[in-house]
Formats: structure tokens, C-alpha cells, sequence
């Protein structure tokens, strides 16, 4: 490992005057669950490291604002998936929140830094993709309010320029006449990425929409605006050849999670069981 210089500010102004002062490359520190481990095997080398987990105004936690649900970035995924907030409104962000590793690695990992981290199979991704979460980003002298699909440019790269900080999330309430669902593929829990990813939206007599993750650079969202996935009485082999149609927007490859035709057949798979539950949890709510 490289040596760097540690600063853990108490406030974004403290931040942003050592970023200002030190110059050099820059890592922010949230959980460290991603970073420790690029710093020990040198794939980072910054000069120096900010530690985020003392700033306020990344740790505000999770909030109804007006129609809005604001969640900090340091908000870990052991919160994330308890919330009341979240399990009421944002179900499969709570359920992809719980695939997180495991439990020590969810009392510390951060929905944050899983977004800056910008995995193509972030757990958190498929989700906020669905739920068309927006991303807080403030600079010294700006700040920005940028759609999570925006936001995520490659495998590790974000539209986050030097010194720019991610302080949080704003999703918008979910109407009430839909229904989402997180399912994924793994090879070991707790200690392995997802191997295929996937969110599910149904819409009580509405289309339906998917946002895949690992099958692809960023994850991505394809959606069905006929109707006939979102019906419960829709024919099964007509919604198989309607997901496979869909999913031809994969462009996974393989790697030493999966080959890439298995991840082309498995997100089918995901699809139709996230289809599914998606349709039973909109048929459990009263309409
Ligand atoms: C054993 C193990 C299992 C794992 N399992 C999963 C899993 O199942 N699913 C999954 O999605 N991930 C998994 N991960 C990856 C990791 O835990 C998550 O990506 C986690 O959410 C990263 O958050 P963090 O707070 O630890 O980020 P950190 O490691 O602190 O930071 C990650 C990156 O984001 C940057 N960053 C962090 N916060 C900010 C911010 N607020 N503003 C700007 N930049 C920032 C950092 O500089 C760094 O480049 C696993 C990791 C391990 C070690």
C-alpha cells in the first residue's frame, strides 16, 4: 500500500479547505468497505484521504421531505434495510439493501459509496434506477441535483468531478398503484458480488419496467408499456418471449462470477420471477 496523508474533517467547509490546500488526487473515505481493500491491493494510490463519517450533512439518515424521501450518503445498508420508511415505500431498495454481504459488512458499507463506487452489480443500483432516485452532489462553490442514470458513466466511473462529494439521495413517494421487487444471483453470500442483478415495477393495469444490473457497463432499464406483463391473466409464454425480447438489451460478459451466456439465460430467469412477485404484492395491496 502507498502512503497518503488521512484528514477526517468536521465540517464540509473543513473538507473542502483541505481538498483546496492539499491539492494532489483525492479519495473520499465513507465505509471503507470498497476502498480499504483497492488502497491495500494499490489499484488507489490517492495523496490523500478524507474521511467523510464526521459531516453532518452526510449523515441526516432518512427523512420524509414534502413528496420526497431523502436519504444521507453514509446511511448504511443495516439501516437502509430496517427503515420503516423505506420498507413502507421503497420495498425492493429495503430488499436489495438486506442481499448487502453480510451483516458487518452492512453495519458499515454505505449507500454512498456503493453508488460512487459504481459496480455494475451495486445491489443498491437496480433499485434506485426504479424508483428514479436523485443524486445530491456538492463542490466548494456548487451543488447539483443528477438522476442516478446520469450519474454512473462506466464500470468505477461517475460523473463526480475532483473534490466533488456525494451528501444524498432524493427519491420521489411512489405512486400508489405499482408495485416493485429485487431479486438476484449469487454465487457466495456475504462474501460475493451479484451475479445478475434486477428490479421489477408493476403498474396495476400500467406497464412494467426492469433495471438490470451485472449484464451490462451500467445498469440499465427496459420497459414494457403494453400492459400485457403487468396482467395477471397474461399469458405466460407470451410474457416469456416478451422478457426475452426486452432483456436482448443485455450485453453482459463473462467473467469469474459467470460466462456471458448464462448471464443472457439467467436474466430472463430473474425477470419472470421478479414479474411475478412484483404482481403478487400489487394484487395483496387494496386497489
Ligand atoms: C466481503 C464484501 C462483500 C460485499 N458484498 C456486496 C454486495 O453483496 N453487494 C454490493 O453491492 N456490494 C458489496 N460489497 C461492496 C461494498 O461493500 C459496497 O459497494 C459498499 O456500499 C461501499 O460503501 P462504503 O461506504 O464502504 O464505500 P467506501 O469503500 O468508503 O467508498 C467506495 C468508493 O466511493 C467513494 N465514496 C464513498 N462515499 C462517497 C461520497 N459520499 N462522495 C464521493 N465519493 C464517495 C470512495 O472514495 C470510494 O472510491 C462487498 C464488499 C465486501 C468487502
Amino acid at each position: 500500500m502507498e502512503t497518503f496523508k488521512y484528514y477526517k474533517p468536521r465540517s464540509i467547509q473543513d473538507a473542502f479547505n483541505i481538498i483546496q490546500q492539499e491539492g494532489g488526487s483525492i479519495r473520499f473515505l465513507a465505509g471503507g468497505t470498497d476502498l480499504l481493500a483497492r488502497l491495500k491491493s494499490g489499484h488507489f494510490a490517492p495523496d490523500i484521504v478524507v474521511d467523510l463519517k464526521s459531516l453532518d450533512e452526510l449523515n441526516g439518515g432518512i427523512r420524509i421531505v414534502g413528496q420526497n424521501v431523502h436519504i444521507g450518503a453514509l446511511t448504511t445498508f443495516a439501516k437502509i434495510s430496517t427503515d420503516p420508511v423505506i420498507l413502507e415505500h421503497f420495498p425492493a431498495l429495503a430488499d436489495a439493501a438486506s442481499e448487502v454481504g453480510s451483516v458487518q459488512i452492512r453495519n458499515r458499507a454505505t449507500i454512498g459509496g456503493n453508488i460512487c463506487n459504481a459496480s455494475p452489480a451495486g445491489d443498491s443500483l437496480p433499485p434506485l434506477f426504479i424508483y428514479g432516485a436523485k443524486i445530491k452532489c456538492l463542490k466548494m462553490d456548487s451543488s447539483r441535483l443528477i438522476p442516478v442514470e446520469s450519474f454512473l458513466q462506466g464500470p468505477g466511473k461517475t460523473v463526480l468531478e475532483k473534490g466533488e462529494l456525494l451528501v444524498g439521495l432524493v427519491l420521489p413517494l411512489p405512486a400508489t398503484n405499482q408495485a416493485a421487487s429485487f431479486t438476484r444471483l449469487t454465487r457466495r453470500r456475504g462474501a460475493d458480488l451479484a451475479t445478475i442483478n434486477l428490479c421489477c415495477q408493476v403498474f396495476r393495469n400500467g406497464p412494467t419496467r426492469f433495471a438490470v444490473g451485472a449484464a451490462a457497463p451500467v445498469p440499465f432499464i427496459v420497459e414494457d408499456p403494453s400492459g400485457l406483463l403487468s396482467d395477471p391473466a397474461g399469458d405466460p409464454a407470451q410474457k416469456k418471449a416478451l422478457v426475452e425480447e426486452l432483456m436482448q438489451a443485455a450485453s453482459p460478459i463473462t467473467d469469474v462470477r459467470a460466462s456471458k451466456e448464462y448471464r443472457r439465460a439467467m436474466v430472463v430467469t430473474l425477470a419472470l420471477r421478479a414479474l411475478k412477485q412484483s404482481i403478487n404484492s400489487l394484487e395483496g395491496q387494496a386497489s
